[in-house]
């Protein structure tokens, strides 16, 4: 039998709602700007400049842990945590260490064997370190760095769970639902490049564990782990003993490779940061913030299943992404037909198009509008559904109106006799076989119509391609007796 993977994830999320960073009034808007342009005494860690807490991010943390079932501090401390690298300007980072704003709770993933409970030990607020870029690729490959300090500041909730993911799928799980709850919260649009980060701790039950840093998405994730939990597997059965160590994540060569011996919690010199006098957490301020919870990702499901008749994998799904959900809700409000389908048109067919976690393309180009026209074109007959499918790259690509494209790409029923007579003339003279068969068994008539669909790609009427191939048989029938 295969060893256990015992699998405990640490993950980043950037709160990108906030329009400042946690302790500064900085734009937090730092992927569009000019590196080193949103900075300030206070994020460039100059002597003297004095920290201010970003209430709304100290209330999006609440919210977290309200909704994973946490226990909310009942003061809000902060702590240093030392360490010397360049883009860490103050040589520490304020983060939580001796009390986190959250303890405990936990999220529900589905497994194969049913509905689990992966228990979080932690929430933290804490701010993001600067960003260093490699000119050369890598640290090894370039003879400088670049710091850009724009993201110095901004405010990351850190949540730590338990060891409760016993394999890759699950811990990719975990991660859907999280990235889902604090999309619908509003704490982050994971969409953005590095709003979502993980540590992912992994051991064969028993064994010492290692710890994969900074990987970014999920997929990455999954494959991150798959690789880690072979290499300490064939450890294992060869009778080697696996090292505590931390490795990174090469996502080219997609190997986990050993990284820099870590510093022991100790050397971190913890301490309380003296510029952020503890805060007492009033209960009121927690009961409001519970009362504007909003509708969280489970209890989404479940209205879309009631409200829309909606089969639940595709509900799942819809729901796995808040813009998606959304995306859905707002095309079925402008749609009079069956949105079961218009659900499935979305999750199978556009959701083909668009790459993996990154959803930008469907709700910055592709409106709900354009979906449900869509629809509408193939309820009324315009276009076949099969011509509906194709369009579907269209959309995503161009974000141009379905009957623009419609009309470009010639998508538009031939209903027209006159128009198709040429067409089963010419499948009746290039498929002699078939019309033998079709002048003996009448069911064979499917498969020339089924010639006059390709050739037409899609776009004949099959009930008039049907009635002309019956004709042109019976014309053939009374010519040969
Ligand atoms: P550290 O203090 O070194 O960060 P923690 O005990 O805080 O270590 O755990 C960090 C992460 O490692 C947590 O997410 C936890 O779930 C995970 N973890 C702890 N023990 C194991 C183990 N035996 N195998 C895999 N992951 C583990
Ligand atoms: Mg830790
Ligand atoms: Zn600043």
């Amino acid at each position: 039998m295969e060893p256990r993977a015992v699998i405990g994830l640490e993950i980043h999320v950037q709160i990108t709602s906030l329009k400042t960073k946690l302790f500064c009034g900085c734009s937090s808007d730092y992927r569009r700007a000019q590196p080193n342009t949103h900075v300030c005494p206070v994020c460039l860690g100059l002597p003297g400049a004095l920290p201010v807490t970003n209430e709304e991010a100290v209330h999006k943390a609440i919210q977290l842990c309200l909704a994973i079932n946490g226990k909310v501090a009942k003061v809000l401390r902060f702590d240093r945590k030392h360490y010397f690298y360049p883009d860490l300007p103050k040589n520490y980072q304020i983060t939580q260490y001796l009390e986190p704003i959250c303890r405990g709770g936990y999220v529900e993933i589905e497994t194969p064997s049913g509905a689990k409970r992966v228990r979080i030990r932690r929430i933290n607020i804490e701010e993001d370190p600067g960003r260093i870029v490699y000119p050369g690729g890598s640290p090894h490959t370039s003879p400088y760095v670049l710091v850009d300090y724009n993201r110095s500041g901004i405010a990351l909730l850190e949540i730590v769970t338990e060891p409760d993911m016993s394999s890759p799928e699950e811990a990719a799980a975990f991660l859907e639902k999280l990235r889902s709850i604090v999309e619908h919260l509003g704490i982050c649009d994971c969409g953005l490049e590095g709003s979502m980060r993980a540590d992912a701790n992994i051991s064969i039950e028993g064994g010492e564990r290692v710890e994969i840093k900074n990987i970014t998405g999920i997929q990455e994730v999954k494959r991150a782990l798959a690789y880690e939990y072979t290499r300490q597997r064939d450890l294992v059965l060869k009778g080697l003993k696996v090292k505590r160590e931390t490795r990174h994540w090469d996502p080219v060569r997609k190997v986990t490779l050993p990284a820099r011996a870590k510093e022991a919690e100790e050397d971190y010199r913890y301490m309380p940061e003296p510029n952020l006098p503890p805060i007492p957490i009033p209960e009121d301020l927690v009961a409001k913030l519970r009362e504007s919870l909003p509708e969280l990702p489970d209890a989404r499901v479940k209205r879309l299943i009631e409200q829309y008749g909606l089969r639940p994998q595709t509900a799942k799904v819809l729901v796995s992404r808040k813009v998606l959900a959304d995306f859905f809700e707002d095309a079925a409000k402008t749609y009079r037909g069956d949105v079961g389908r218009l659900a499935n048109y979305i999750v199978n067919d556009l959701l083909n198009w668009l790459k993996d976690e990154d959803l930008r393309p469907l709700y910055s180009r592709v409106k709900p509008s354009h979906v449900a026209r869509v629809m509408e074109l193939v309820d009324s007959g315009v276009i076949s559904i099969r011509q509906a499918k194709e369009l579907a790259e269209h959309l995503v690509r161009t974000g141009e109106e379905p009957d623009k494209l419609v009309e470009k790409l010639g998508y538009t029923r031939i209903a027209d006799p006159e128009k198709l007579r040429p067409i089963v003339e010419k499948v009746i003279r290039e498929n002699p076989r078939a019309v033998r068969d079709a002048l003996r068994n009448p069911r064979a008539i499917n498969f020339l119509v089924g010639m006059i669909m390709r050739e037409t790609r899609g776009r004949a009427d099959p009930v008039v391609a049907r009635r002309l191939v019956e004709e042109a048989l019976r014309k053939l029938r009374r010519s040969e007796s």
